[in-house]
């Protein structure tokens, strides 16, 4: 019942606070039936279009009544060029308002914005005190690993080079955290780091604000800054990944997918770019809020029934990463303003950070349904396509046979807040409080380069 559906999917949109064009629901449920009635009219003139070379054949004795066939072949060509155009321009509309719209969202998700979020569990030992003294950024420059005036003069503020240790680490923990995904069977891939603006808009993000057409979070490559020059230059809009969930994501777009080869899971290392308009405070200090940082990111491609079920196995994966590092750290049950446009439900993980006084976020996984599969055309052939009584249209049958996939994403290593929660818990003072080493989880020796010259770790 569509005029049931567009209640409900307002109402959803409304939830999470979605940024929709007023009555785009209404308009997009508008659009697909005229959509639907002008294809079913389309289909049946290209049907009766092929039946004209018989009925021409037929009259070959006949040339008046030839003529009056022929002449009438011309007139429904015409009409049918006139309604694949009108049915390609509607196909259009629906695809650049349907974007806006957001996915469903699972019944056991919290309504309201993040102070509402519920914790599913909490894991590793007892939180140590928090305490200024501790913070990672006062800790990194004792030690020398971090470099923030640098990042500054050679880039901007928030733009940072890891040192000696702090390189280290950062190599270890991907290797670290790779060694775990790969056990549970994740593909390695390594990703572009620069996707075309489209492809970032199929998987939920908006490399332009939706309202005035400014650019979003995203960073544009100069080359394609003036959006109206691009087809003349023939230029795709490109943008800096935000995340390597976009080209692990496009990857299988186009695709179908036999049974046997999901879930598809594939481990990508590549680095996200954060414009971060916006933020402020605490956040922007040290390495909590950057522009660029490198990220092991956990993507799968699952069927319909098990994506609920692959959800929980990268739950159980990350808290064996975060455990093993030794974290304190708590799951929780993300609410309907903190899904973005993809997430049919997300847990984040934060991890304990005393030196900031408080949790962080160290990483995210969304359950993205059928949402980026639709508009990427991610689909799968089952094994034993369901039975129809057949009742249903031969479109719905093919449709049930090789339907959308679910996606779904997850932070296998965000390096940065891993440093951030590491060096906060595990700087060694001495009697006077000066900072003497860095106590690093055992579990990180076997990744390790390099020795430890310093004898700093
Ligand atoms: P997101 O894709 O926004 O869910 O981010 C994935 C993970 O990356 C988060 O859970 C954080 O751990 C980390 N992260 C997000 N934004 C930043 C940033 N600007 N700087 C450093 N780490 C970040």
């Amino acid at each position: 019942d569509i005029s049931e559906n567009v209640v409900f999917k307002s109402h959803n949109a409304f939830n999470r606070k979605a940024p929709l064009p007023v009555g785009a629901v209404q308009t997009v449920a508008r659009l697909y039936e005229e959509q639907k009635d002008l294809s079913q009219t389309l289909n049946a003139k290209r049907h009766a279009r092929s039946v004209f070379g018989e009925r021409i054949r037929t009259l070959a004795q006949d040339p008046q009544k030839k003529q009056a066939v022929l002449d009438e072949a011309k007139a429904l060509k015409a009409e049918i060029s006139e309604l694949e155009d009108r049915v390609a321009q509607l196909e259009d509309e629906l695809h650049t308002l349907s974007l806006a719209i957001p996915n469903d969202t699972h019944p056991e998700v919290p309504i309201g914005p993040e102070s509402v979020a519920v914790t599913l569990s909490t894991h590793g030992p007892e939180p140590i005190p928090a305490s200024p003294a501790r913070d990672h950024v006062s800790i990194c420059r004792a030690l020398d690993i971090l470099d923030l005036e640098a990042g500054a003069t050679v880039t901007g503020s928030s733009w940072y080079y890891l040192k000696n240790e702090g390189a280290l680490l950062e190599l270890a923990l991907t290797n670290y955290a790779l060694s775990i995904a790969l056990k549970y069977g994740y593909m390695p891939v390594t990703t572009p780091d620069v996707v075309r603006a489209d492809i970032a808009r199929r998987c939920g993000f908006q490399p332009r604000d939706p309202v005035d057409g400014a650019a979003s979070q995203m960073y544009h490559l100069a080359h394609t800054a003036d959006p109206a020059a691009l087809p003349s230059h023939g230029h795709p809009e490109l943008v800096l990944a935000g995340t390597a969930e976009i080209p692990l994501a496009g990857m299988f777009a186009n695709r179908i997918l036999s049974a046997s080869e999901l879930p598809a899971k594939v481990v990508g290392l590549g680095h996200a770019f954060r414009a971060e308009a916006g933020a402020r405070g605490a956040d922007t200090r040290g390495l909590y809020r950057v522009h660029q940082f490198t990220k092991l990111e956990l993507f799968v491609v699952s069927g319909e029934e098990s994506s609920g079920a692959v959800m929980e196995e990268m739950r159980k994966m990350q808290a064996e990463i975060f455990e093993g590092l030794g974290l304190s750290f708590r799951v929780l049950e993300m609410p309907t303003e903190e899904l973005g446009a993809s997430a049919y439900r997300k847990y984040d993980a934060e991890a304990w950070m005393p030196g900031r006084g408080g949790w962080g976020e160290i990483s995210s996984t969304s359950n993205c349904t059928d949402y980026q599969a639709r508009r990427l055309h991610i689909r799968y052939r089952r094994q034993t396509p369901p039975s129809t009584d057949g009742s249903s249209h031969p479109a719905e049958q093919a449709q049930a046979a090789v339907p959308f996939a679910h996606t779904l994403n997850g932070t296998a290593a965000a390096v940065p807040r891993l440093i951030v929660a590491l060096v906060e818990n595990g700087a060694v003072f001495d009697g006077s409080g000066t900072v003497v080493s860095l106590k690093l989880p055992r579990a990180l020796q076997p990744f390790w380069v390099g020795g430890n010259p310093r004898g700093l770790v």
